[in-house]
């Protein structure tokens, strides 16, 4: 190889460009770890979709590793793992560090929910003997994107006295699943005027549900009716049920690999179980840390994290102030001193839509997990913007632990914007920062992710926890 120049050396000394992952810092071994990690990743996304899904699937496996539900009454000592979960929506894992709790927390906080639709309260109807279904779409969609793909049902109906019923129609192989009908080219000449956000709207969103009636012809709309005799013989509901349930639709499609190389995996719902995935398993594998380290892995970040499942809610702050009073510390004091990586997704550069990007602080799918010092809209409006220092701190950490990792806005300034979790983080005073994994077709049915990414996104997670 040829002496490099004096340019070449300085260039190399003073100048920064975020790289491929397999360009400089991760060998052939270490990529064969981001290949084995994902394999589970993938598991995970096939076996738990939606938040209640999530944060049970979450807790079962806490259990297997030792987690016990936490008990604000008893006393707990350095190594201990603990859970409480909320409403069957929310979990938070927490393990107790050597170092004594008004050190501060290291938190990881990632959200659960994914954008999909809903049923409505009174979703079911016949049309022209079709059944179908009535949505109403949760968090940001673009709704031509949700029809004519395989769809699943998954969700809870609780009954006047309280029993609950779980619904899972569309995961399994022999399942039957659900689609959204659009018009066929020939005659969508009208439709195809529209623009592309009104495409298919939203009272378009339609289930087809079932095509055949209740054998009978003494009353009308008997496809509906044997739907409903369907659903009562399987759950034992009747129609009034569904005043009273959640129910919703989600892409029935199975996560995978994408690429002759084999290194992107497909799937629904990457954000943000991308990152919900990595630090739950970070707190799993953590050993005996120095802080005391907790997962948060929360609801409803997708319509803005209202309710008492989202991070809105003071449920979060209630768990850490009775963390701290179980030591006999002052909630507050300890938050004041506790740091946390708000794990969510950015995007990705997408070489076909270059325009919405600016391409020197993007993030890029295999340049590593990406920091997002601020998100926003209109001049940072609705951000939290993290400091110089914690931007710094975090920084040191991935560098002295060599985690590939990269720099990234949500896009070009005023091309939109967007916001994560981190400002209902900031607002009690703990010190945060978006730290989380590119993503191409975010908020698609099928989105794409690269395994580099989730990999070290993972890392980025474990070393943060093992912080002396
Ligand atoms: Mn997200
Ligand atoms: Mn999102």
């Amino acid at each position: 190889m040829a002496e490099k120049t004096k340019a070449e050396k300085l260039q190399e000394e003073l100048c920064y460009d975020a790289e491929h992952g397999m360009k400089s810092q991760m060998d052939d071994k270490e990529v064969a770890k981001a290949d084995k990690f994902c394999e589970d990743y993938k598991k995970f996304l096939n076996e738990a979709k939606t938040e209640r899904e999530i944060s049970l699937w979450m807790k079962e496996k806490a259990e297997s590793k030792g987690f016990t539900e936490f008990d604000k009454t008893k006393k707990y000592k350095a190594g201990d793992k603990v859970y409480r979960v909320n409403r069957d929506k929310a979990i938070m894992l927490a393990v107790f560090g050597t170092r004594p709790i008004t050190d501060g927390v290291k938190l990881a906080i990632s959200h659960i929910d994914s954008p999909r639709l809903d049923l409505k309260p009174n979703p079911l109807y016949e049309s022209e003997e079709i059944a179908l279904f009535k949505t109403h779409y949760y968090g940001g969609i673009k709704k031509y994107q949700w029809v004519t793909i395989p769809l699943a049902l998954h969700g809870v109906i609780v009954k006047p006295d309280g029993k609950k019923i779980t619904v899972n129609i569309g995961e399994d192989d022999n399942d039957p699943k659900f689609v959204i009908t659009d018009l066929l080219p020939h005659l969508g000449k009208e439709q195809e005027k529209r623009t592309l956000a009104d495409g298919i709207r939203g009272e378009e969103l339609n289930i087809l549900v079932g095509s055949r009636p209740f054998k009978d012809d003494k009353a009308s709309n008997l496809v509906k009716l044997n739907i409903l005799k369907l659903l009562n013989e399987k759950y034992g509901i009747v129609e009034k049920d569904f005043l009273s349930a959640e129910l919703e639709i989600v892409p029935a499609l199975k996560a995978c690999d994408i690429g002759l190389d084999r290194s992107m995996i497909g799937g629904y719902g990457h954000d943000d179980r991308v990152c919900a995935y990595p630090a739950a398993e970070a707190v799993f594998n953590v050993k005996k840390p120095a802080y005391t380290v907790v997962t948060v892995l929360t609801d409803k970040e997708e319509i803005g994290s209202y309710g008492n499942t989202g991070l809105d809610s003071f449920y979060f702050s209630y768990f850490l102030s009775d963390l701290a009073e179980c030591f006999g510390a002052c909630g507050r004091d300890v938050m004041s001193k506790s740091e946390c990586l708000s794990a969510d997704v950015n995007s990705a550069f997408d070489p076909t839509f270059p325009e919405v990007m600016e391409k020197r602080n993007v993030s890029y799918i295999n340049k590593g997990v990406v920091i997002t010092k601020y998100t926003g809209a209109r001049g940072k409006s609705g951000s939290s913007d993290a400091s110089a220092e914690f931007m710094g701190k975090i920084r040191g950490l991935l560098e002295s632990n060599n985690i590939v990792w990269q720099i990234g806005e949500l896009g070009a300034v005023d091309a939109g914007g967007g916001g994560t979790v981190a400002l209902d983080v900031a607002r009690h005073n703990i010190e945060v920062v978006d730290l989380g994994v590119p993503v191409l077709s975010m908020h698609a049915p099928f989105e794409v992710v690269a395994k580099i990414d989730v990999y070290s996104a993972y890392r980025a997670f474990y070393e943060f926890f093992n912080m002396k």
